[in-house]
């Protein structure tokens, strides 16, 4: 009986507290809601109604009152970098990175930001001078692949080496492929300078970071050719099928020209025809035909190609074909003369010529190289990727989409 008038007793008090603590969470929550600052819900109101000025206004103001935010400020700033807004976010990682009572790391994230946002605007030196404030600390290497981007946009290949073998340091990975390029962009650079002595001096660095690295002889044969040493430079040609023989169809035409100044069109022809032989040929199609019309006539060239056909049908060897033919043809008859046809032979001709005019505008288009990490397509070979902006990701052939 005591036991249940107690509980009749405790009953309003159990009630009584929790309504208290009701109470106490409902005040807690208005209490919290008070703390954030009205600029808070003002500026997710300018956001929500498409006007970003006024809420980074309001935000920035947020900031101001509660240190606490910043983790909203980075977003906002992320958020308008990836929309294209470029100056908006500049202007609210500025605002973060000159908050004097920013923690360091904070402060750092912010200047990593900024950099990113004066690439992206394309204010390049202030991008630098952003970036090159992280040399230590946990943004120092992502800062560092930014600038990295940043001097191969500009050009700057001596900068981008230092700064590709900070990286070798900080990442302990290894740039050699990337470093051995930009010595041969400055080798580029000296040939067009008219300094090949120094361009000779940047290859052979190319060289000794990266064995590997084709461009450098070829480049090195351009300087002996340059200087009229035409032997010299086929040695370095010619000495790229021992490192990897699919980059000479690059250096073909130079090949060519190269025999072709020490009066040696056979030569050249020669190993032309043993390359066709191989895998390499479909690359090789153009330089042969071109090599062999010129040096025996489109009817040793017609010869060729359709020798080419039966060894391996392609498109292109069929377009070969038929320009060789079209060549014969109208070697026959010069243009303009005023010969009698034979019977059918004048549209035979023009059939032929059709075919192959046909058989030119189903291939054009057909022969591109193309990157193997992102896909693009290009009708030059490239170092660089123009889409993807990597190093040597192109193979050097063009000729898988010509089945
Ligand atoms: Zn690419």
């Amino acid at each position: 009986m005591m036991f249940e008038t107690w509980w009749l007793l405790a009953l309003p008090l159990v009630f009584g507290l929790g309504w208290m603590a009701a109470r106490f969470d409902v005040r807690q929550l208005i209490s919290e809601q008070g703390a954030l600052p009205r600029s808070y819900f003002k500026g997710l109101n300018f956001l929500l109604n498409e006007q970003p000025d006024k809420a980074i206004d309001a935000f920035i103001e947020v900031a101001r009152l509660d240190p606490e935010t910043t983790e909203l400020h980075f977003a906002l700033g992320a958020l308008f970098r990836r929309r294209g807004e470029t100056e908006r976010a500049i202007r609210v990682h500025q605002n973060l990175a000159t908050r004097p009572d920013l923690p360091e790391p904070e402060r750092e994230h912010a200047l990593y930001e900024l950099g990113q946002d004066f690439l992206r605007a394309g204010l390049l030196d202030r991008a630098e001078e952003s970036l090159r404030r992280l040399m230590s600390g946990p943004y120092a290497a992502s800062a560092k692949r930014v600038l990295l981007e940043l001097y191969e946009v500009e050009k700057e290949w001596q900068k981008a080496i230092d700064a590709a073998r900070e990286l070798q340091t900080l990442e302990q990975k290894s740039y050699s492929l990337q470093i051995a390029q930009f010595c041969c962009e400055l080798a580029q650079d000296a040939l067009q300078r008219k300094r090949p002595e120094d361009a000779v001096k940047w290859l052979n660095q190319a060289i000794a970071e990266n064995p590997a690295n084709v461009r450098a002889p070829i480049l090195l044969g351009d300087v002996a050719a340059a200087s009229g040493d035409a032997r010299a430079a086929l040695g370095h040609w010619l000495g790229i099928e021992r490192q990897d023989a699919s980059y000479l169809p690059l250096v073909a035409d130079r090949v060519v020209k190269a025999y072709a100044s020490l009066q040696q069109e056979g030569t050249a022809l020669e190993w032309l025809h043993g390359l066709l032989k191989g895998k390499l040929a479909p690359e090789l199609l153009d330089t042969a035909y071109k090599s062999e019309l010129e040096t025996n006539g489109p009817e040793a060239a017609a010869r060729l190609m359709r020798e080419q056909l039966r060894r391996q049908p392609t498109l292109l060897a069929l377009t070969k074909y038929f320009e060789a033919q079209a060549a014969v043809t109208s070697a026959e008859v010069p243009a303009g003369a005023d010969v009698p046809a034979e019977d059918g032979a004048g549209d035979r001709d023009q059939e032929t010529g059709a075919i192959r005019d046909l058989l030119q505008a189903r291939t054009r288009n057909l022969a591109r190289y193309t990157c193997r990490e992102c896909g693009f397509r290009a009708r030059l070979f490239y170092w660089q990727c123009p889409g993807c902006n990597r190093w040597e990701t192109y193979a050097p052939r063009r000729s898988e989409t010509l089945g």
